[in-house]
């Protein structure tokens, strides 16, 4: 398979999916959104009517062409440079989105990577850089999100104060040997959103992750590029088909919409029914 190449066709296209405008009004940051899923959700949450906030740490040209399509295709789109596992880089990120945009009411905090070793080659600088990256960047915008919320106030737009949408993994909850920097990461997300979610949500923050199973993005993209590594993968999902960004923006747009007003420290599975453990489908 190939990865998904969205154009402006495929943006105007997705207008189709939310004609109701679901967040018209409102403002959404998608970190990591220059690429896979965090390109797909920062498109989605575009089309269902949000002014959208392309972060980014490397690859501005590739943010810019996002940015032109939905601009383009009538939806509101600006781009802003941080390294999420920088706390001076965040808040600066923070300020230009009040900005160029007012306000915040929505962050979907996806930026991560993986860095994959066995335990006795793993270095200290690959531990911390997912460490880094995947937990303290969820931490450092959430909580730049959360005070801006506070500071905001509710408004007319949603029935929430504001929403925080954690980009997880099926790794939360499977093991994954020569993966513990990142199945570590993943696990520690689920309760920093749990605990949260816990704290936030008297004020009306509802806080929730998404735990993608196997999506086509350049992360992962030996595990499906040939042939024989698709069918291999395949093994894995009962749903047989790998997913695409498109599964996990769909998502992303109800979790941030009123639709989802009632759900709080959840975490949505996207995998093809991979957390149903297929293996034991035939023993065990
Ligand atoms: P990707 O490599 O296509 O995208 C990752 C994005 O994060 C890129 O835009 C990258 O530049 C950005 N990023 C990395 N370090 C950053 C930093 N310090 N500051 C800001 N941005 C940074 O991979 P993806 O598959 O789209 O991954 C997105 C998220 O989804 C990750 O959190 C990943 O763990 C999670 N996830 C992916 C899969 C999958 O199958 N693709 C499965 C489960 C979870």
């Amino acid at each position: 398979m190939q990865l998904i190449q969205y154009t402006l066709e495929t943006q105007k296209e997705l207008l189709a999916e939310y004609s109701h405008q679901p967040l018209k009004g409102q403002v959404a940051l998608v970190t990591g959104a220059n690429s896979g899923i965090g390109e797909g959700c920062v498109r989605h949450l575009a089309a269902a009517g949000a002014a959208v906030v392309v972060n980014y740490v490397a690859d501005p040209e590739a943010a810019q062409v996002i940015v032109d399509q939905i601009n383009q295709s009538g939806g509101q789109a600006t781009m802003a440079f941080a390294d999420v596992s920088n706390e001076s880089q965040v808040k600066t990120m923070f300020d230009q989105i009040r900005n160029d945009h007012g306000t915040l009411d929505i962050l979907v905090a996806n930026a991560g990577l993986q860095r994959d070793a066995f335990i006795g080659d793993m270095t200290l600088a690959q531990w911390d850089l997912v460490m880094n990256v995947n937990l303290k960047g969820q931490f450092l915008c959430a909580k730049e999100a959360v005070l801006e919320y506070r500071r905001r106030g509710i408004r007319s737009t949603s029935r929430a104060l504001g929403k925080i949408v954690c980009m997880s993994s099926v790794h939360q909850l499977i093991p994954w040997a020569k993966h513990t920097n990142y199945a570590a990461s993943k696990g520690g997300l689920m309760l920093f959103m749990q605990s949260l979610a816990q704290e936030v949500s008297p004020e009306k923050i509802r806080v929730n992750a998404i735990a993608p199973g196997a999506i086509a993005t350049p992360i992962n993209h030996q595990a499906w590029e040939t042939p024989e590594a698709e069918a291999s993968l395949l093994k894995l999902i009962p749903y047989d088909r790998v997913g695409i960004p498109d599964d996990i923006g769909r998502a992303a747009v109800w979790l941030s919409s009123d639709a989802s007003d009632y759900v709080v420290g959840s975490t949505i599975f996207i995998d093809g029914g991979m957390c149903t453990f297929e293996s034991f489908s035939t023993g065990g």
